[in-house]
């Protein structure tokens, strides 16, 4: 994996835990060129989703937006960051169930969210 900071293709991983729900491992992971660390997740994914912007453009779908989207939503409120991560899990899940490929006619195809 390599490195968000120097670009290095040596880093190490520190740490490997499932998430609180058990739906991801999340690795921490220290880059032996810089000292960086960064944290990855792996998780299952049912399909390739992809998001159709209003210039007709797709683009593949970026859960991390998605992430940040409702962590400014829900900023100054008490939430708990495990409960977001459920419920983005959740969301990319039942897209992931809902969408049906190659029938862009059809609104459940693609998700188009505000970018
Ligand atoms: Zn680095």
């Amino acid at each position: 994996m390599r490195c968000p900071f120097c670009g290095g293709e040596e880093t190490q991983v520190k740490d490997s835990r499932p998430t609180e729900d058990n739906t991801a491992i999340r690795r921490r992971r220290i880059c032996n060129t810089c000292g960086g660390r960064f944290t990855t997740f792996e998780r299952v994914q049912l399909r390739e989703l992809l998001v159709l912007k209003r210039s007709g453009r797709r683009v593949p779908f970026d859960r991390e937006k998605l992430m940040r989207s409702v962590q400014i939503a829900v900023r100054k409120r008490p939430v708990d960051p495990d409960k977001i991560e459920r419920m983005v899990s959740g969301i990319v899940r039942q897209l992931e169930v809902q969408a049906k490929p190659k029938s862009p006619r059809k609104p459940s195809a693609t998700t188009s969210w505000k970018a």
